[in-house]
Order: structure tokens, then sequence, then C-alpha cells
């Protein structure tokens, strides 16, 4: 349902305080510009969602009496973090002083406020409600890691798993493991292939900002991923296992382990899925894999062009092209093929990444787009890889629809589907 107006900017006083400002309507961010933002893309802040003061930051909203864009001199500007299920249209708006502080790797979406509620651009992208935050019980997740821990006492990845996973970083894939239902996660890989400039389990000690976890600093053995995925495939409810988490490098590189897992686990149980979240950087691997019975792939990019995806992703010893040729040696084989595509606005819905895109899609017969909001300083993002225009631009909104128009089998969602979702009613087995 559409506004009937827009919403006011918000401003925080520095100690924690958010204020809102009714002399300015709420703007948005696309690219390098400020754009007003239309009454129909707001909805309200989502549960789980949070809100964070931008030091060093100074909010740009649209005056309510001349219609003229300025800044809030209030205080600091305020963004959203919108939580997973949701896609954002827009970034904060915000003029950043030379002096201000980088920020941590989370997503900045546009907030604003009105009739006593927080809004955001956004849409629910995602009718799976596996990561929903009121679905997460702690008293249960404490005694399911307990019980998994005593139950697996010499497996190193369940106790990384439960300790520092599911209790320390509050990981949802490694809490729903923990709760014995839908995705469990399996990180097997300490070390990476590419140098991705945001890369959330590790950043250079001459960086400004910190990695928000630790990478994987063991590799597991086949028995001890076999040891306790066998039994989470039998038991859980939609059951996946998923190689390639936030926790570690390039699964890729640990493909012959990761082979001999899968035969191993097939060799117990058919039940569920078997996935992998990766850069897709060796096509080659990829088919080894898909021999032994790798369901799914999700392959991560910031971009569908090589001249965005190569200076963000630093990689070594392969190119965009191979993580194109991993998504088709996928789809050869008959398994189910996601981008797990970083949404920047006025980067993703650039007209010339919506041709990219569309190609892409054409070339690699892909199945699901996972849009997924891009978890990096906008202005540090931009700087880094060199883009001082994004160009001309469709707008969020309309990109989706688009794609949708052109290529209807195509699935929308924010996480892997099981077997049974890919097999059923993909668009409704999962409204709850
Ligand atoms: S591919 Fe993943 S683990 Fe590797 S550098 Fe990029 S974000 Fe980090």
């Amino acid at each position: 349902m559409s506004l009937n107006q827009s919403p006011y900017i918000l401003y925080s006083d520095g100690n924690g305080n958010i204020f809102e400002d009714t002399s300015l309507y709420a703007t948005g961010r696309s690219g390098w510009d400020a754009v007003p933002i239309s009454e129909d893309e707001w909805i309200e802040l989502p549960d789980g969602g949070s809100l964070y003061e931008l030091p060093g930051r100074r909010g740009i909203g649209i005056d309510v009496a001349t219609g003229e864009m300025r800044l809030c001199e209030k205080g600091w500007a305020v963004a959203a973090f919108i939580p997973p299920a949701h896609t954002g249209f827009y970034i904060a708006a915000y003029e950043t002083a030379p002096d201000a502080p980088t920020l941590p790797l989370f997503c900045y979406t546009a907030a604003g406020w009105l009739n006593n509620k927080f809004y955001v651009p956004a849409t629910r992208i995602e009718s799976d409600i596996r990561q929903e935050c009121a679905g997460f019980d702690q008293k249960s997740i404490q005694e399911g890691a307990a019980h998994l821990i005593e139950h697996y006492p010499h497996n190193r990845l369940v106790k990384h798993l439960m300790n520092t996973c599911a209790l320390t970083y509050h990981c949802p894939a490694a809490r729903n493991f923990s709760m014995g239902r839908w995705e469990c996660p399996v990180p097997a890989s300490p070390a990476c292939n590419a140098n991705c400039i945001g890369c959330i389990s590790f950043q250079p000690e001459d960086e400004t900002i910190v990695s928000n976890q630790d990478r994987l600093s063991f590799k597991p053995t086949v028995e001890e991923i076999v040891e306790f995925t066998v039994p989470h495939l039998e038991t859980a409810p939609y059951p996946i296992i998923s190689f390639g988490q936030g926790c570690e490098g390039e699964p890729l590189l640990m493909w012959e382990t990761i082979r001999d897992s899968i035969i191993e686990i097939r060799k117990h149980t058919q039940q569920g899925s078997i996935n992998m979240n990766t850069n897709g950087s060796k096509p080659d691997a990829v088919e080894e894999l898909c021999k032994v019975g790798l369901d799914s792939i999700r392959v991560s990019t910031n971009s569908a062009r090589r001249e965005i995806y190569t200076p963000y992703y630093r990689p070594n010893n392969y190119a965009f092209e191979d993580i194109v040729e991993s998504l088709k040696v996928v789809n050869r084989y008959g398994g189910w093929t996601s981008l797990n595509y970083f949404v920047f606005p006025g980067m993703t819905d650039a007209v010339a990444e919506y041709e990219a895109l569309r190609k892409l899609i054409k070339e690699t017969g892909l199945n699901m787009i996972q849009w997924r909001n891009f978890n990096i300083d906008p202005d540090w993002y931009l700087g880094k890889i060199g883009v001082v225009d994004s160009g001309e631009r469709l707008g969020m909104k309309q990109l989706l629809s688009l794609i949708k128009e052109e290529f209807p089998h195509l699935k929308y969602g924010y996480f892997n589907p099981p077997k049974e979702r890919i097999a059923g009613d993909f668009e409704n087995d999962f409204a709850h």
C-alpha cells in the first residue's frame, strides 16, 4: 500500500538517540546521487531491522516548504539495516565529511519516519521464513548446541559451528542447524583465491575496517563433514547442507575433500539437497562435484560486468568468465543455479548492468537470483572500484519487474531453496 506522503528524514544526536526532522522529507541514494523516493516504494521497517547512526555524515533531505534538496544540520545521518529476505531500493543519502570514518561491512538502506513508524524503500523478495528473527529461540539454540557438541565430541567443525558461529556470531544458518532444521552450514576452506574489497571473513591489517568474522583456521576431514551432515539430511525439515559460508575462504579450494564427502554422504542417504555457495572460480572442480551429486550452486558477484567484477574481487588465477562457466556446468548437469547478487542501487540498476545481466541469464540458463543487499560503505566501495559516474539508471523496482517480465521462469529470493520447493509450487510453498 502506497503512503500518502513521503516520510521525514531521521538524524541522530551522536549518542545513539534518533529523531525525525519534519522540515525535511527523506531522500535515497543511487550511485553517487541523492534522489527523491516515490511514495509507493516505502514499506514499514520489517521486524529484525535496525537503525544506524552514521558518524561524520549529514543526511540529505527535501525541504518540505521549498522542495529544494538540503542537508539536515541537526545531527548525523541515519540508515537502516533491513533484515534478510528484503531487498533495498535506495541507499541512505548523505554528505560525508573528509575525516569521516569508513563504515563497517553492513548495508545502509535509506530510512524515514511517518505516523510514529520507521519506513524503508524496499520489498520482501523472499517468502521463506528461515531467518525471521522471531523464529529463533535462544534457549533451544543453547540446548541444541550443547547436545551437538556432546554428541560429536571430537568434531572440530561442530565445535566451530556451535561455539563460534551459533553462540558468538549468532549466524542464522548455524542457529538453524542447532535447532535441527532447514539449511545447515558446512564451512571447509581456510583459504581463498579472491581478494574481495569487502570480504567479511578477512580484511588486510592495513585496512581501516575489520572483517565481521574470523576465517576458519583448519581443514575439516571427510569424516568430520559426513558425521553431522548425514543425520541433518535425514531428520531436518526441508534439509539442505551448504558448503561455502561467511566464516571461510573459497570452498572450491577444498573440492577433493568436498567431493569425497558428497560420495560418502550419498552412500548413507538420498535425502535433502547438497548446495555450494562459491565464487565460482573453478568450473572444472564444479564439474567433478556435479558428477558425484552436487544439487545446486550459488555463485556470488557484485556485477554481471567483467569491468565491475574484477576490481572488486581482485581474483588470483581465475577470471570473470570462469564464474559464468561454473553456472553453465551446473545447468548442464541439471542442477539448480542461483546468483548471489550484491544489490547496490545505482550500480545494479544501471542500464549497462541490466544489459549484462540479461546476457548472463540467457547464456547460463540461470534458475534464480538472490537479490542480496550489499554490505559495504557506499563511498568506500565506489572509490575502490573507481566508479565516478554509474551512468543511466532504471530504478531497482523497475529493474526487478523488467527482468521478471523477460524471464518469467527465473525465481527471485534470498535463500537457497530446498529440493521440495524447487520441485513444488516455488512461490507458495513457503508463504507462511
Ligand atoms: S570470495 Fe568470499 S572468502 Fe574469498 S575474498 Fe571474496 S568474500 Fe572473501
